[in-house]
């Protein structure tokens, strides 16, 4: 067999879809959403309409039967024009409706899925406490105790992505059930005793829905387990791998953008009589944007191969999201030098991808934290 490295025709004429979606409406009003800090409802909507919180989901409970590469797809090109929105595609995706989908019973799945895989609502993945995120494990302090046919949930977590928006329908988080025993639970955001805290006033990400959330003797049926009890560890594991190809390609949309950005830029803007493109200077920074953007694009895209094809992955995603989030933070540095002042506004889009590009660099596992799992990997 030889190599290709071509999209097939449908992931392409997907990826178009997308694009043009992207450009027409979303980079007209990113800057006034960024600058209010608001979750853009509509959007999300629009977004669910074309069927891309679906993506890779079988058509049985309403996804549309696409793969993992075409999500990774409009990941990167929704990300391109709005890094916020790029992150509700992906937690929602791979978040919130990814685990129900990947773990959960039959039951659950037709529950809950229909809603999410259309976008109508959104869900959530609780998985880091204050006590820290890196070492999830350790850390988790939150507990849910057996009651007759129920579990009792007694804790908290924080920065949980998608959870308090008007569109969230449900949560799923994990707790102690026993001596070293994680389980992941479902909870539906309406239950008794579930609140979630006021919006982050984050650096960057403005748009998405960040927040802390509560458990006071949230109680809900035991038939809420996801898959089995006890499983809550491999389930988290497996959820952030796949997440962290999703995240790499969203910090390949962001380094795109600033090429786009950048290249357009350094054409108009003139300097001592020049188009400041026409300076090696600006002209170098614009092609080692685009090494980087062809590298880190080949990275998830080959992480995303091999889970397609069933290959181990979990350290080409690691890999991927290590190299791509780096990038992009010396990515959106560069297109906003370039930029000059204008690059230090949030009316720009290199001025909102310099906010947002270093939480890629912390979210669904720290540099420090895939540079561990790529060394044990190795053996070390
Ligand atoms: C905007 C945003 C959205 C998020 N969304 C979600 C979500 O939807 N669901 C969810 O569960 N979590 C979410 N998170 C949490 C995120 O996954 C954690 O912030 C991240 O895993 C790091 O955890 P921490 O912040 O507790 O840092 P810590 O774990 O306290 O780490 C602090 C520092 O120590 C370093 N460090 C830790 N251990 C080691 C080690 N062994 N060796 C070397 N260095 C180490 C870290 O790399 C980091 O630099 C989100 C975070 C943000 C900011």
């Amino acid at each position: 067999m030889g190599l290709s490295f071509e999209l097939a025709p449908e992931q392409e004429e997907f990826r178009r879809v997308v694009a043009d979606f992207a450009d027409r409406e979303i980079a007209p009003v990113a800057a006034e959403f960024n600058a209010q800090g608001r979750f853009p409802v509509e959007i999300v909507r629009r977004m669910g309409e074309l069927g891309l919180f679906g993506l890779p989901f079988g058509s049985d409970y309403g996804g549309m039967d696409g793969d993992y590469l075409t999500l990774c797809l409009a990941i990167e090109e929704i990300g391109r024009v709005d890094q916020s929105l790029g992150i509700t595609l992906e937690a929602g995706v791979g978040l919130g409706a990814a685990p129900i989908d990947e773990f959960g019973t039959e039951e659950q799945k037709q529950r809950w899925l229909p809603q999410l895989l259309r976008g109508e609502r959104l869900g959530a993945f609780g998985l880091t406490e204050s006590g820290g995120g890196s070492d999830a494990f350790g850390a988790t302090r939150t507990r849910a105790v057996r009651d007759g046919d129920d579990w009792v949930i007694d804790g908290g977590k924080q920065f949980i992505t998608n959870a308090g928006t008007e569109l969230t329908s449900v949560v799923t988080v994990t707790a102690w059930t026993g001596e070293q025993q994680m389980t992941s639970i479902i909870v539906p955001v309406d239950t008794p005793g579930f609140s979630v805290a006021p919006p982050y006033h984050k650096v960057g990400w403005h748009a998405s829905d960040t927040r802390e959330l509560h458990f006071d003797g949230v109680r809900v049926p035991v038939s809420n387990t996801l898959g089995e009890q006890g499983a809550g560890f491999r389930q988290f594991l497996k959820t952030l791998d796949d997440g962290r190809i999703a995240i790499s390609a969203l910090a390949v949309g962001l380094i795109q953008g600033c090429i786009e950005e950048c290249v357009r830029y350094a054409r108009e803007r003139e300097a001592f009589g020049r188009p400041i493109g026409s300076y090696q200077a600006i002209a170098f920074k614009i092609a080692d944007l685009e090494v980087a953007a062809q590298t880190a694009r080949q990275m998830y895209r080959y992480a995303c191969w091999r889970k397609m094809e069933g290959l181990p992955y979990k350290r080409e995603a690691s890999i991927a999201k290590l190299y791509s989030s780096e990038a992009a933070v010396t990515a959106a540095r560069e297109a906003t030098q370039i930029f000059g002042g204008m690059g230090f506004t949030t009316e720009t889009r290199v001025g909102r991808f310099y906010q947002d590009a270093k939480v890629l660099e912390i979210g669904e596992g720290t540099s420090e934290v895939q540079r561990l799992l790529i060394s044990r990997d190795l053996g070390l």
